[in-house]
């Protein structure tokens, strides 16, 4: 992260220097489509982020320059007040949230970067959003505890970004942990430390971004959860313990595979197998056992293609190209329909990989995919 440059930016602007605290994106190793039926997901906070020097102003105006747009924005702190570009939103948001939980916060000039990529699955608006809860709570000694920063980074997405988000990616952003991912359970939101470091083990993780977004006419993300919905109320009848799929054993399917369509049944067994395969990567990673890993990645992606049925051509090829590669385990990372996958790949391997992946999805797609190296990484903090 090039700090030096927003050192220069933030001096140029505001004509003196403040404080710099940084907060990570995220990728998510395995759990897909789990947050909205009561399970698990896996993620962990990355070596690419969004660094941001803070200095308090006297005033209560928030004046903020973003040097990677080279775009300024200034805005109030009161309701009233909200910026009209989309990127100021999100800390205006985050300020306004604060402040709806009784933290009183006052104008601060602001210069900020990052190395995210926009719009690519690894949640540069929570690493956004996260910097500034995160800043503000310490700058203004709030005594915020770090999960309401996650919480105040998701209503920030829900009240003035539109953006109906789970809390994945701010918890993340919060909580990270090198060498460690957190197994979040979206029921009870407690959560668990695994330790995970490829690097150590001889292994690399790089995402390939397909560079697609298919845009769907209809909605399948409410018909997917219509079809677990539909199954959960079946299950429920026999079982009324079962208020979520992450509840629900394959058995249970099949007492009710009379009862369902075969789509239904097909998306439930995606899900259940999903719950299941969380908890055997998280066995694994006490092992050391890296191989299971990459196998339940494979599982997963073949799980999303065939039965949830929210992958594409460009990213089966991309598995595709893994598996012949000899890629330990690859999949698609997020909702699907287009993003990028997450590969796990021996770092013997890696070369060859990304090469024949360039290659091969070129020729075919008619342009590469991007190639994003990530290493497991600390959560908001002070620089
Ligand atoms: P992602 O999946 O990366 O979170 P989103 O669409 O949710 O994608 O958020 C991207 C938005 O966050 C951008 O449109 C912009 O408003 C804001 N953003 C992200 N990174 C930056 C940055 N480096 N500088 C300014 N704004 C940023
Ligand atoms: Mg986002």
């Amino acid at each position: 992260m090039n700090t030096k440059l927003i050192n220069e930016k933030f001096a140029e602007h505001f004509g003196s220097s403040g404080e710099l605290y940084a907060s990570p994106g995220r990728i998510n190793l395995i759990g897909e489509h789990t947050d909205y039926n009561g399970g698990f997901v896996f993620p962990g906070a990355i070596d690419k982020g969004m660094v941001a020097e803070i200095r308090l102003n006297g005033t209560d105006r928030v004046r903020v320059y973003s040097v990677d747009l080279d775009d300024y924005a200034e805005f109030g702190l009161r309701e009233q007040d909200a910026p009209s570009q989309g990127w100021a939103r999100y800390i205006f948001g985050v300020c306004r949230e604060i402040e709806k939980r009784g933290g009183r916060i006052a104008g601060f000039d602001t210069a900020f970067s990052g190395d995210v990529p926009l719009g690519a699955g690894m949640s540069s608006s929570a690493a956004l959003e996260s910097t500034f809860a995160n800043a503000l709570n310490e700058i203004f000694s709030l005594g915020i505890d770090r999960f309401e920063l996650a919480r105040i980074g998701q209503s920030t997405e829900h009240n003035y970004c539109g953006v109906n988000c789970g809390i994945m990616d701010q918890f993340a952003s919060v909580f990270g942990k090198a060498g460690h991912l957190m197994r979040l359970d979206c029921r009870s939101m407690e959560f668990r430390y695994f330790p995970f470091d490829p690097e150590s083990h001889g292994y690399r993780l790089v995402l390939l971004d397909s560079v697609v977004k298919h845009e769907l006419v209809d909605s399948p993300y409410n018909k997917r959860r219509e079809s677990c919905e539909r199954v959960v109320a079946a299950i429920a009848k026999r079982h009324p313990e079962v208020e979520f799929l992450r509840d629900a054993t394959m058995e249970m399917l099949d007492e009710v595979s009379g009862e369902i369509s075969e789509e239904d049944r097909r998306r439930a067994r995606f899900v259940i197998g999903e719950t299941q395969r969380v908890l055997d990567v998280c066995d694994a990673l006490e092992r050391d056992d890296y191989q299971t890993v990459g196998e339940r990645m494979y599982q997963t992606h073949e799980g999303l293609s065939k039965d949830y049925e929210v992958s594409c051509e460009e990213l089966d090829h991309l598995n595709e190209i893994a598996r012949e590669c000899g890629v330990t385990g690859s999949r698609i990372m997020g909702g699907g329909f287009g993003g990028c996958t997450i590969n796990l790949v021996k770092a013997d391997l890696y070369d060859n990989f990304i090469s024949t992946a360039k290659d091969r999805f070129a020729s075919r797609w008619g342009h590469q995919p991007k190639v994003y190296d990530v290493v497991i990484s600390d959560g908001a903090r002070k620089l």
